[in-house]
């Protein structure tokens, strides 16, 4: 898992106006950590791991390598590595879709909201893509293509139950 190759700087704040949450953002790819001036050494100890193993986890996930990387794992896997991209990268500007594929210039974009999803349903949007570049259209053969992916049927399901975004890409 690449994440875990990721080292991280953390920067703790503590403040005496705050009462008794803990939070944490990325500023400038280092971790930043608010916490109340009363907590022990210990205690924040305990909360930093927490967080960090989640920040690190989305930090990667929205790293283009990653993307790279699950794109080059499915093309493997289900296409027998037989298709070939120019590149693929997180982009924030797919509003209402969750991924695109320009099959000219075989560009994939995926939207950066997927990062904090589950791989496996990632994955399904990435080999939605992957499709695209031996199909255009999201016809008979192109469902048959996405439907290599054994968890294409959840993982539609798992993306209509939490988003409101439409379908097609
Ligand atoms: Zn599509």
């Amino acid at each position: 898992m690449l994440w875990e190759k990721i080292a991280m700087e953390v920067l703790v704040k503590r403040s005496k106006r705050r009462k008794k949450t803990i939070q944490a953002r990325m500023v400038k790819g280092k971790m930043e950590v608010l916490a109340p001036a009363s907590i022990s050494d210990a205690a924040l100890q305990i909360h930093i791991t927490k967080l960090q193993s989640r920040l690190q986890k989305r930090v990667c996930a929205g790293d283009d390598a990653h993307l790279h990387e699950r794109a080059g794992y499915l093309n493997l896997k289900y296409f027998q590595g037989s298709l070939a991209w120019n590149s693929i990268q997180y982009s924030s500007r797919q509003e209402r879709r969750r991924g695109s594929c320009n099959c000219t210039t075989r560009t994939i974009l995926i939207s950066d909201k997927l990062a904090n999803l589950p791989q496996w349903v990632e994955d399904y949007v990435i080999m939605h893509e992957l499709a695209h570049l031996i199909e255009p259209n999201h016809g008979k053969r192109f469902k048959a293509l996405v439907h290599r992916y054994p968890l294409a049927e959840r993982a539609i399901g798992f993306l209509i139950a939490t988003e409101t975004v439409s379908m097609n890409s």
